[in-house]
C-alpha cells in the first residue's frame, strides 16, 4: 500500500578499498600483537598442510615399493604429528582472529553510540532510528564476519597455493604443466562469476531493506493495521515484498552452486589428466608411483581455498560497504551546539533583560528570536518575553502556532537564528550545555519512559535523583497509585510505559522532574493527553511540582492556566497577546475567542 520504497540503496562496493581499509586498521593497531601472532602461525599451517601429501609419497616411494617395513612407523607417526600440529595451529589461529574480532567490533560500537549521543536534535529529525540501529548491529556484525571467515587467511591460502605450484614443478615439470592447463578455465570462471555474482548481490541487499523496513514500520504500527482491519493487505505487501527478495536470491545461489559445481568438474579433470598423463609416466618409468599419489593429493588441496573464495569475496564487500556507512556516520559532524560567545545584544534588549539598578533580574528573557527548522519559512517571528525569578508564564495558541518551539529553543535542542535567550542575564550560547540543562526542567508533550522499574524511570539512574525519588512522587501526588502497584517503586516500566495509562505515566515525568530539582520549570501540555478525571490529580501535582520554580507552562485546556502570572497569545510564530486572563478577557481578542471555544457548553 504506502511502500513506494524509499529505503536506503545499499551500496554495493569495491571488495578492497584501501581508503577504508586504512581507517579501520587504526582499530586493529592495538591489538596488533594478537593479530600479528595468528599471522604468524599461518606459514606454519601452509607447511603442514605442504608436508602431507610430501610424506605419503616418501612413505610409498622409498618403503611400500621397495618393500621396506623399517621407516615406516616413524613416516606413519610424523604424519600424525604434522595433522595434529595443523589442528592446533587452526584452533589458535582462528581463536585469536575472532578475539581481535570481537574486540574490534567492541571499540566500534561503543565509539558509534557516544558518537550519535552527542549529534543535534535536527540531525535526528531527519534520520530513521532504524537506520542508526542497523549501523550499531548488522553493519558491525558484517565487519566480524571478515574475521571469523579468516579473510586474513587468504594470505595463507595464497602461500599454500604456491608452495603447491613449487613442489609440483620440482617434481614433474612436464606433468605440472598438462595439470595446470585447466587453470585458465578456473580464472576466467572465477572473474566472469565475480561480475554475475556483484550485480545479484545488488539487488539481493536492496530488497532485504525493504524487507526490514517494511517489517518495522507494519509490526510497530500494528494497532492502527488491526483497528482499520488492514490486514489482509499488509500481508499482501508483505508476500510481495519477500517474494521479490527470495527471486533476487535465486541468481546468487545458481551462481554459487554453479562456481562450486565448475571448480569441483575443474578439479576432477585436472586428477583425470594426472591419471592419464602420470600413469604414462610411470609406465616409461619417469615418473614414480609416490609421486603420482601426491599430485592427486596436492590437486586437492589446491582447488579447496579457491572453492571458498565466492564467499571470501561477498564477505569482504559486504564488509566494505558496512565500513562506508558506519564512517560516513562517524564523519557526520551535525554535533549538539557548543557553547561560544554570545554576539554582542542590542541596548535595548540588554537593557530589559537586564533589569534596571536596583530592580531584580529578569529570570529569563527571550530577545526578538528568530527561528525556522528548515531554509526559509520562518516558526518564530521576533518573539520576546521576560519572565521573573518564581513567575509563572502560560503560552497558548493554536496547534502549530510554534510553542513547542519556544521550549526546545530555551533548552538548547536547537539555536535562535537572530536574537538571543538569556537566564539570569548570561545568553544561554555562552553556558555549557549539561549546566544549562541541569537548571531547566522539562515535561514533554509525550512522556517518555524507558524499560525499568519506576524508581529508574524517575532518577534515570542518577544517584542524587535516586535518593529523592519517594519525595518526588509525594510531591506531585504520584506516590497514592506507585504505592498500590504490587511492587511499588520497584515496578517494571514495560517498552515506552505501555503497562500504565497516560495519567500515570504522565504524573511518572513530573516525579522525574522534580526529582532533579531544576530551578527552571518547562512544562509542555503536560495535561493534554489526560480525560478530565484525571485532570484533577494531575492539576494537583502540578502544583506541587511548580512550586517555588520560574515556570513556563504551554497549555491547551485553558482553565489549567487561568491563575498564571501572566499569559501570552502566540499567533503563527508572533506573539499577538500578553497579559493575565482577566486583562486578556477584558481585552476580548484572540484569548477570549480561544476560552470561549472551550467553554461554550
Ligand atoms: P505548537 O507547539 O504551537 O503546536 P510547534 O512549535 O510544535 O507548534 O510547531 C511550529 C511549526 O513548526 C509547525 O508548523 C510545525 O509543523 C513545525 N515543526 C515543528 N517541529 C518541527 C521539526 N522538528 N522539523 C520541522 N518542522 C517542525
Ligand atoms: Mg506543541
Amino acid at each position: 500500500m504506502h511502500f513506494g520504497g524509499i529505503y536506503e540503496e545499499e551500496a554495493v562496493g569495491k571488495v578492497y578499498d584501501r581508503r577504508l581499509m586504512g581507517r579501520f586498521l587504526a582499530y586493529i593497531v592495538p591489538y596488533r600483537r594478537m593479530l600479528v601472532t595468528a599471522l604468524l602461525v599461518l606459514p606454519l599451517i601452509a607447511a603442514s598442510k605442504l608436508a602431507q601429501p610430501w610424506i605419503i609419497k616418501v612413505a610409498i616411494d622409498e618403503h611400500i615399493v621397495k618393500g621396506r617395513m623399517e621407516g615406516l612407523p616413524t613416516l606413519a607417526a610424523a604424519f600424525l604429528v604434522v595433522i595434529f600440529a595443523e589442528s592446533i595451529l587452526m584452533f589458535a589461529q582462528v581463536y585469536l582472529l575472532q578475539w581481535v574480532g570481537q574486540r574490534v567490533m567492541y571499540d566500534i560500537r561503543v565509539k558509534l553510540f557516544s558518537h550519535i549521543q552527542r549529534l543535534s536534535t535536527r540531525f535526528f529529525d531527519q534520520t530513521p532510528v532504524g537506520s542508526l540501529v542497523s549501523r550499531l548491529t548488522s553493519d558491525i556484525e558484517v565487519l566480524g564476519e571478515m574475521f571469523a571467515a579468516g579473510i586474513v587467511t587468504v594470505v595463507g591460502d595464497i602461500l599454500v597455493l604456491a608452495g603447491i605450484v613449487g613442489i609440483m614443478l620440482w617434481m614433474n615439470v612436464q606433468l605440472s604443466l598438462v595439470t595446470f592447463s585447466v587453470l585458465p578455465v578456473l580464472i576466467w570462471v572465477a572473474f566472469a562469476f565475480r561480475k554475475w555474482m556483484r550485480l545479484a548481490f545488488r539487488q539481493v541487499r536492496a530488497r532485504q531493506a525493504n524487507l526490514s523496513a517494511f517489517l518495522a514500520e507494519s509490526i510497530g504500527g500494528m494497532a492502527v493495521v488491526q483497528l482499520f482491519n488492514r490486514e489482509r493487505e499488509e500481508a499482501e505487501e508483505f508476500r510481495r515484498l519477500n517474494a521479490s527478495y527470495v527471486e533476487a536470491n535465486l541468481p546468487v545461489i545458481t551462481w554459487d552452486a554453479a562456481l562450486y559445481a565448475v571448480v569441483e568438474s575443474l578439479s576432477s579433470v585436472a586428477v583425470a589428466l594426472i591419471i592419464w598423463y602420470g600413469g604414462g609416466e610411470i609406465v616409461k618409468g619417469t615418473l614414480s608411483f609416490g609421486s603420482l599419489v601426491a599430485f592427486i593429493q596436492y590437486i586437492e588441496k589446491f582447488f579447496s581455498p579457491i572453492r571458498d573464495l565466492s564467499a571470501k569475496y561477498s564477505i569482504m564487500q559486504g564488509a566494505m560497504a558496512s565500513l562506508e556507512r558506519i564512517f560516513a556516520l562517524l564523519d557526520n559532524n551535525d554535533r549538539e551546539p557548543a557553547s561560544m560567545p554570545a554576539p554582542e545584544a542590542t541596548p535595548a534588549t540588554a537593557q530589559a533583560c537586564q533589569g534596571s539598578p536596583g530592580h531584580a533580574l529578569q529570570s529569563i528573557c527571550f530577545n526578538d528570536i528568530w527561528f525556522a527548522y528548515k531554509d526559509r519559512d520562518y516558526v518564530l517571528k521576533e518573539f520576546s518575553l521576560q519572565m521573573k525569578r518564581g513567575e509563572k508564564v502560560a503560552l497558548v495558541g493554536e496547534t502549530g502556532g510554534g510553542k513547542t518551539t519556544v521550549t526546545r529553543l530555551l533548552s538548547r535542542l536547537y539555536d535562535v537564528e537572530r536574537g538571543s535567550i538569556t537566564i539570569d542575564g548570561t545568553d544561554i550560547r555562552e553556558l555549557q550545555l549539561p549546566a544549562l540543562r541541569k537548571r531547566i526542567g522539562v515535561v514533554l508533550q509525550d512522556p517518555y519512559l524507558f524499560s525499568g522499574t519506576i524508581a529508574y524511570n524517575i532518577s534515570l539512574g542518577d544517584p542524587e535523583a535516586l535518593k529523592r525519588v519517594e519525595q518526588a512522587a509525594a510531591v506531585v501526588g504520584a506516590d497514592r497509585f506507585i504505592r498500590e502497584l504490587p511492587k511499588g517503586y520497584d515496578e517494571e516500566v514495560r517498552e515506552r510505559g505501555v503497562n500504565f495509562s497516560a495519567g500515570e505515566r504522565q504524573l511518572i515525568s513530573f516525579a522525574r522532574a522534580v526529582a532533579f530539582d531544576p530551578e527552571i520549570l518547562v512544562l509542555d501540555e503536560a495535561t493534554a493527553s489526560v480525560d478530565t478525571a484525571s485532570e484533577r490529580l494531575i492539576q494537583q501535582g502540578l502544583e506541587g511540582l511548580m512550586q517555588g520554580r520560574t515556570t513556563l507552562v504551554v497549555a491547551h485546556r485553558l482553565s489549567t492556566i487561568r491563575d498564571a502570572d501572566r499569559i501570552v497569545v502566540i499567533h503563527r510564530g508572533e506573539k499577538a497577546e500578553e497579559g493575565t486572563h482577566a486583562e486578556l478577557m477584558a481585552a476580548q481578542g484572540l484569548y477570549y475567542r480561544l476560552y470561549q471555544l472551550q467553554f461554550k457548553d
